[in-house]
């Protein structure tokens, strides 16, 4: 490529609404350009990393056997009922109807297109097991769209879901997987670390994410430096004993003032270890007699946030007064009176106040407890998008230096970017739409599924987070827009330089090495502050006077200063 035929367009200056450095930098790289919130267009220099973040995933797919497809991105509603989801997913569900009225979705996910095609396809034992897998379009209506590619609306996905005849299979397609990915993550040089998960609203009960380690990352990640024990910290447990809790209605009066509490100061107010991303919690206080039996229970719902992805929130009084079912967010809000639309996710929004007399039990996604006479949560239910990065670190179930669950050591806590994410699922889906096939028992039988995700537009931002400096990216080799850069200086003056520059360009191109001509006739500093900016990992300068005794200098992207190289040598030592 030369880049007098190419798009490169820097920045000086990053756009306001970047507030981390890989969104800033691929702004300023002229990689990604803002459309909207949440949305944008891949331009010529972020579009080669992404095709090469494409590249190797397919190839590490296609090694392990898994079979590409292509969904569409658009889906009518028909399978999404089948399995609830149309109605059961919150808002980051894109929903809408077509001329004739019908409803359609956005993929964020195609669980039930793949399901569909399962069930036609694969009629046998015989034909199993198979993984299908696209890379592809996805859209999350996400609350708060944000960081530029690291948590876009818009964003591409590569997505994978196995079928298999038994849970032994399954499983074992699981860890083909999670061995894909460590495979693929390695190749992208990054510093990761797989870690369990929460299976969250997809279900299942076998989960990892592959995390990114970067202090900007919006997870939490707990480990024990000793062992390979690591989860999310919405998963992690340690040995630690459950701390006292604060008098309860002195607590519960502070939370209970609309707007005064984040999760933050629920968490202090409360004393309360609280994982990152809290949307709701289920508190309850019982009020005993002095024969010290409870008389009443109050429940409060605090809700924090309204993009639930809820299956049924059940408020059930066991003796009698109150007994309520709520299949959204929205019905509680109705039922007690809530304001609809939040403020934000750090807002209290309003707390619900609920009297019984008992025993209480908030159930699917939301536990809770209150037949103990002090004030206790039994349960917290933990969201997916998050607060503050500088708030989140402190809401934890599990502190650094509480003791592992293996017992090998204290814990400690890091911050990681979600980068991929494997699931075993079961037989959720295929249940919920019938996809079954004849097992050797000559029976139909639902197929053990497992779903398997990697962020691939998210994976260049996360790579730029572990990969810069003050001066712009520095790209991995394997995922650079371009591998090498040729800075001529004075192409236009010099036949020496011009002529040098063309026939090691050419010599490269020649081997298969993808590099760039800088031939744009650019002044040094501005052509050097660009390749820097850009994040180009390997930089040849060809200048007349190192010509004339047939040096050119070669710098890497990590290097303090540039070294002469015989121009002989160049292209043995690039290839
Ligand atoms: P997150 O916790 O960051 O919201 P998720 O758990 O909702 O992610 P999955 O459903 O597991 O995401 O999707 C698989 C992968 O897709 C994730 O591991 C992540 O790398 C990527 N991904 C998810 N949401 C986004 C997004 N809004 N923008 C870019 N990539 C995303
Ligand atoms: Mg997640
Ligand atoms: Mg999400
Ligand atoms: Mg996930």
């Amino acid at each position: 490529m030369k880049a007098s035929h190419f798009l490169i367009s820097t920045l000086k200056e990053a756009p306001a609404d970047a507030e981390i450095v890989s969104h800033q930098l691929m702004t300023r790289a002229g990689m990604i350009k803002k459309l909207g919130a949440g949305v944008y267009s891949y331009m010529p220099m972020g579009l080669r990393v992404i095709r090469k973040v494409e590249a190797i995933v397919r190839e590490e797919m296609n090694r392990a056997g898994a079979i590409e497809v292509t969904m569409p991105v658009v889906q009518p509603a028909e399978a999404w009922q089948e399995t609830g989801r149309f109605n059961k997913m919150g808002p980051e569900l894109l929903r809408f109807q077509d001329r004739h009225g019908r409803d359609f979705v956005i993929q964020p996910t195609s669980e039930e297109v793949v399901t569909d095609i399962a069930r036609q396809e694969f009629k046998s034992y015989k034909q199993l097991p198979k993984n299908l897998y696209q890379i592809q379009t996805k859209f999350r209506d996400e609350r708060r769209p944000r960081f530029g590619l690291m948590r876009g609306r818009e964003f591409t996905m590569k997505d994978a879901y196995s079928f298999d005849k038994d849970r032994d299979s399954a499983q074992a397609s699981y860890q083909t997987m999670r061995d894909a990915y460590q495979r693929i993550f390695d190749r992208f040089g990054l510093q990761y670390r797989a870690v369990r998960a929460d299976s969250g609203a997809i279900g299942g009960d076998l989960s990892e994410e592959f995390q990114v380690i970067a202090a900007t990352g919006e997870d939490a990640i707990v480990y024990c430096p000793n062992s390979d024990y690591a989860a999310n910290i919405e998963k992690a447990e340690s040995l630690a004993p459950a701390g006292p809790r604060p008098a309860a209605s002195e607590a519960l009066e502070k939370i209970a003032t609309p707007g005064n509490s984040t999760c933050q100061a629920v968490a202090d107010q409360l004393g309360l270890p609280l994982a990152r991303t809290i949307k709701s919690l289920v508190l309850a206080t019982d009020e005993v007699n002095e024969a010290g039996e409870i008389v009443k229970t109050q429940v409060w719902l605090l809700l924090l946030r309204g993009d639930h992805d809820m299956n049924e929130v059940k408020v059930n009084k066991v003796d009698g007064l109150a007994n309520f079912r709520f299949a959204s967010l929205a019905e509680i809000q109705d039922h007690f009176g809530c304001e609809p639309g939040y403020l934000g996710p750090l807002n209290l929004q309003k707390p619900v106040k609920l009297v019984v007399d008992r025993e209480v039990a908030v159930m699917a996604d939301w536990i809770c407890g209150a037949n103990e006479k002090d004030f206790h949560i039994r349960g917290v239910n933990f969201g997916r998008d998050l607060p503050e990065p500088a708030l989140v670190a402190d809401l934890r179930n599990v502190v650094a230096g509480d003791p592992s669950p293996d017992g090998q050591g204290p814990l400690a806590i890091e911050r990681g970017i979600e980068i991929g994410h494997v699931f075993y699922l079961g037989t959720k889906y295929s249940e919920a739409m019938n996809a079954t096939f004849l097992a050797d028992n000559g029976k139909p039988t639902h197929f053990e599924m497992g779903c398997y995700g990697i962020g691939i537009t998210r994976l260049p931002a996360a790579a730029i987070e572990q990969n810069h400096d003050e001066r712009g990216i520095i790209w991995p080799d394997a995922i650079a827009p371009f591998t090498v850069v040729l800075c001529p200086i004075g192409m236009d003056r010099s036949e020496l330089v011009k002529q040098a520059a063309e026939k090691l360009y050419a010599d490269l191109l020649a081997l298969g090495v993808d590099v760039i001509l800088d031939d744009r006739g650019e002044r040094p500093g501005a052509m050097f502050a660009d390749w820097e900016l850009i994040g180009v990992p390997h930089r040849v300068v060809l200048g007349d006077r190192g010509l004339k005794e047939g040096l050119v200098e070669y710098q890497h992207r990590r290097d303090a200063a540039a070294t002469p190289v015989p121009l002989a040598d160049v292209v043995a030592q690039l290839k």
